[in-house]
């Protein structure tokens, strides 16, 4: 063999084991390099058919052996630029959607078939012989279309490479951008070697670019080994997404359940890996009898969801994922907020009711009676205001003491709640002084206050083997329904009756304005 082929494929097989190495490292330390292992082994995987059938051409002793290793050699060359496209995206952060770049296999699939069958039609090669003068393993060749839209196609791969690494330049920090001279020394160097051999010619039909590609599968891996995108960043996103608190499921654009990390499994039960691929807007259904809630053309959602009979409530925020109008699916995430809403309820109990009797305090009386006396006053329906004061209760604190004294009160309470029902506001107005306010009229107020006056002075307390008796003195006023008028005057008057009760002897209802309608029972 002639010292020349000698040295060739003695640099060809150097650099096919070179790859074949360097795809077999990458690929042990697949769980290190993480998703970018697959599409470059890939890569390196198809050099390295094209070198080693490169360097096994030249051992070729008939053209027969040679077209046989050229078309094992278009294996590796007419898949190798796309996936080093593939390959240089994906270590940009860009988002490699396979499926939807299948579309550019279709020319290095027809590149091999129109390579394999080149007998039948010489579209690839119009002349592919061994050369004349030299003999084999030299060869004298003419190209045809097929090489010359296979050429356009490696070619226009690279420099969308080159593209995509000089576009990422601005936003790239200098400490990543040796990195990406690395990138662009990767994709120069098959392209000058390409251009050597097509422009200038080498030793002829003898193919430099499987000489140099190892030069570009290390400056690769040396740029993987120096960006900590594929290793520590998924790492890290991973361990929170799996660490986090609240749950999140990912649903694709069908809807379909893609990801959901720990939390979203405790959270809700059911869901196992083999529901990954399930369309989650008819589990939505089944589970909560409801249209799920969320499309992919809204904006963020919000919803309390109850999940089951014990009163858990989840909280779910929605976004959708994807660049500008396009929508590539939804996240979301559930909280759990059933203690905050037992809390809130809870702060809400204590801000808005005695604690004593359990029914509204004076700070939520007014609240809400003072929007029933506004629409009340707008509409000019009748607006009454009752206040109820037990008589001597003094004496009761005194004689039996103070927490016999907290059991009339509740007592009390109860005995009037069951008069009052739930069309008015009832409420502890001070220490031992209630209020009734009724969308009702003075007179109808007026039945309502004695029924109750009545059923408090025979509703017998039981205390210490005694029966206490207790009564009540009130005062009734009737909003006069002027604009000028305000609930504070409406409440002032109704004491001012309450006030007169009291004098005129107690255990009595009296009527603002109106003495007449007073009744004594004694
Ligand atoms: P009157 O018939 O004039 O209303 O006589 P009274 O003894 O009821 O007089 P007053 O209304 O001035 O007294 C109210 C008493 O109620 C004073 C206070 O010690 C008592 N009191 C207020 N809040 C509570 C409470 O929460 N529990 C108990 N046990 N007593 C209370
Ligand atoms: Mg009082
Ligand atoms: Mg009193």
């Amino acid at each position: 063999m002639n010292t020349n082929i000698t040295a060739f494929v003695s640099l060809i097989s150097i650099s096919a084991v070179l790859n074949l190495f360097l795809a077999i490292y990458v690929v042990k330390k697949k769980s290190y390099y993480r998703s970018i292992a697959t599409t470059f082994s890939m890569y390196i995987g198809s050099i390295t058919i094209y070198c080693l059938a490169a360097a096994f051409g030249l051992l070729s002793t008939s053209i027969e052996q040679l077209k046989l290793w050229t078309t094992i050699q278009y294996i590796g060359i007419a898949f190798a630029p796309i996936l080093g496209l593939f390959f240089v995206m994906q270590y940009l952060g860009r988002k490699v959607n396979r499926k939807r770049y299948l579309i550019f296999l279709v020319i290095p699939i027809i590149t091999l078939l129109l390579v394999a069958t080149n007998d039948l039609h010489h579209l690839y090669y119009r002349v592919y012989e061994a050369h004349p003068y030299l003999g084999l393993p030299y060869i004298q060749l003419e190209i045809g279309i097929g090489y010359v839209i296979h050429g356009i196609y490696t070619f226009s791969c690279m420099l969308a490479g080159l593209y995509v690494i000089l576009a990422n330049w601005k936003e790239t920090s200098a400490t990543y951008r040796p990195q990406l001279v690395a990138l662009i020394i990767g994709q120069l160097i098959p392209m000058v070697a390409a251009f050597i051999y097509l422009l200038v010619g080498t030793a002829p039909g003898i193919d430099p670019v499987p000489m140099v590609l190892w030069i570009s599968s290390l400056l690769y891996l040396w740029a993987m080994n120096n960006s900590k995108m594929f290793t520590v960043i998924p790492i890290a996103k991973d361990t929170i997404f799996q660490s986090m608190n609240d749950g999140v499921l990912v649903l694709d654009e069908s809807y379909r359940l893609i990801e959901f990390n720990k939390a979203g499994q405790q959270m809700f039960p059911g869901l196992t890996k083999d529901m990954l691929g399930v369309n989650f807007y008819n589990l939505w259904r089944d589970l909560y009898d409801e249209v799920f809630p969320c499309t992919l053309d809204q904006s963020p959602l919000t919803k309390e969801i109850h999940v089951d009979q014990h009163g858990t409530i989840y909280q779910m925020r929605t976004s959708c994922l994807g660049v500008s109008k396009q929508h590539n699916g939804i996240v979301m995430l559930f909280t759990d907020i059933t203690e905050m809403k037992k809390l809130q309820f809870q702060l809400e109990h204590i801000a808005y009711y005695d604690e004593l009797t359990q029914v509204l305090n004076r700070r939520a009386f007014f609240q809400h009676c003072l929007s029933e006396f506004l629409q009340a006053k707008e509409t000019g329906t009748p607006y009454t205001a009752i206040l109820m004061d037990i008589d001597h209760f003094k004496r009761i604190n005194d004689f039996y003491g103070h927490d016999i004294g907290d059991v009339v009160l509740q007592e009390v309470v109860q005995a009037c709640k069951q008069q009052i029902g739930n069309n008015a506001l009832f409420a502890r107005y001070g220490g031992e002084e209630f209020v009734v306010a009724v969308r009702a009229d003075a007179a109808e107020a007026f039945t309502l206050a004695e029924q109750m006056r009545q059923t408090l002075e025979h509703h017998a307390v039981p205390i210490d083997n005694t029966n206490l008796l207790v009564t009540f003195s009130i005062g009734i006023a009737q909003a006069t329904g002027d604009e000028a008028e305000t609930l504070r005057q409406l409440l002032k008057r109704a004491d001012t009756a309450l006030y007169e009760a009291k004098n005129n002897g107690r255990n009595q209802v009296r009527i603002e304005g109106e003495n007449a309608k007073s009744l004594h029972l004694y």
